[in-house]
Formats: structure tokens, sequence, C-alpha cells
């Protein structure tokens, strides 16, 4: 990994986004080609914040990292709680390709329905699995996950490969549908929303009522997350196994 401070003398050239991840390119003067860039890939997880420093205070609370501008206010990245997973990695040249970029598939909000329907087909794994795992399609997490099945009005436990071309159909409308509404609320926001407080149908809802049908909510939990949906909407009311109770009936 080249060194940070490679980066010192260097305009930030673009801030884009790949995936989840935030890239902060540190190009040269324009003409150089890919090789001659520098970009910071920021990760921000659950509790990481890239926010606008003006205090340069010398131990920032939550802070993990700073880049400092000659003529702009500074960009702080800050991780509050405890569970310190937020990373930042330099990469030299272009990033895409590079870790941690190298397995990401296309980006949520960017994909053809066309290519959409061919990543689907490559792996035959669960729906809520595949939108979430990154390799399928790049963006998309838990509550995403959720809401999209539950728009779809699919099993999130439906197999990929087995799904009729009404389903991909109705699964690809549903992830454009549900990012442009998260981007919408996003947007209304000074700050960036903690995730529990994101609006949703189904999300961390189960035991209450669906607005969709008024059916109840269910969830499937896991050590770190849950697969929340409405079991009228998207299962013909059939009621998922709760997985850790279903490895004793085995
Ligand atoms: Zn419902």
């Amino acid at each position: 990994m080249p060194d940070p401070s490679d980066a010192v003398g260097r305009p930030l050239a673009r801030v884009g986004r790949r995936g989840k991840h935030l890239l902060l390119d540190f190009g040269g003067d324009g003409d150089e080609g890919a090789e001659a860039h520098l970009t910071f890939v920021v990760h921000l997880m659950q509790g990481g914040r890239l926010v606008p420093d003006e205090k340069l205070s010398r131990k920032p609370r939550f802070g993990i990292a700073r880049w400092r501008f000659a003529d702009s206010p500074a960009l702080l990245l800050t991780e509050a709680g405890t569970e310190r997973k937020a990373g930042v990695w330099v990469i030299a040249g272009d990033p895409d390709g590079q870790i941690p970029l190298a397995k990401l598939g296309p980006d949520a909000d960017m994909v053809t329905e066309a290519r959409f329907a061919e990543v689907l087909g490559e792996k035959n794994q669960r729906v809520h699995g595949f939108l979430r795992d990154q390799h399928g399609v790049a963006g998309i997490g838990r509550m995403l996950a959720n809401e999209i099945c539950h728009r779809a009005r699919l099993s999130p436990f439906a197999m990929t490969a087995k799904l009729t071309d009404d389903q991909v159909a109705a699964l690809y409308a549903s992830m454009g549908h549900a990012i442009d509404d998260a981007l919408t609320n996003e947007r209304t926001l000074d700050a960036m929303s903690k995730s529990a407080d994101r609006p949703g149908a189904v999300h961390r809802r189960s035991g209450e009522v669906c607005p969709v049908c008024g059916d109840t909510v269910r969830a499937v939990e896991y050590r770190s997350y849950e697969v929340d949906y409405c079991p009228t909407c998207q299962t013909d009311g059939k009621v998922l196994a709760d997985n850790t109770t279903s490895k004793f009936l085995k």
C-alpha cells in the first residue's frame, strides 16, 4: 500500500463511490494517466461518518483519519461506537480491480436490467444473500435487501437461478425504487441517518403490521443481522423456519 503522505501536495480531484466505498481521488494536474492517481478508499460500515472539520482539534472525538486542505475545511473520518470496522485503504493507479474493490459486482444503481438478470443466474443462491453479498451487485445492505424483497413480493429465501422473468423484472424495479426512496429521504437530512431511523416497511419491524397487507412482519434472526419479511406479501403466508431453532430440528 502506498504511503498516505504521498497525497501531500496533490489536489482532491474527485469524490466518487463504488459499492459501499467512498473514493477520494487525489489525481495530479489532469494530464497524467491512471497510474498517477492516488485514491483513498473509505468504508464507513455502520458507525463511520465523513464530516467537514473546522476545529482541527488535536484529538478529535471518534477520529480515525483526517485530510487537511490548503483552501477549504478538513475532512474528518469518525467512527462512533465500539465496532471499529470502518476502514481506509490507499491505492495507487485505477482502484477498480484492486482490494478492497476487486470482487465487487456492478453497482446496484447503475446495472442494466439485462446485466442484472445475467449476474442473478450465475450462482444459485438466496435472493437476500445475493443482494447483500456485494459480488452479485454492489452497494446494497441489510436494510435495502429486506425492503427490496418485500417490494418485489419475493421470499428472501427464493433461489436466484429459479426466478421467473417476471420475478427478475420485479426484483430489478424494486431495487431501483428502494434505492431512490432511500436517497430521497437521506437528502432531506442535514447529516447521514442512522440505519434504525431509516423509513421502511419490514426492516427491523418484526411484530409490527405490514403497511401493504396488514399481516404481521416476521424475522429470521442470524447472529449479526436479521431477515425481515411479510408472509402474506412474500411467502404465500408461510412462516420461514427460524435459523437458530431449525438446526435442532434437522
Ligand atoms: Zn404484507
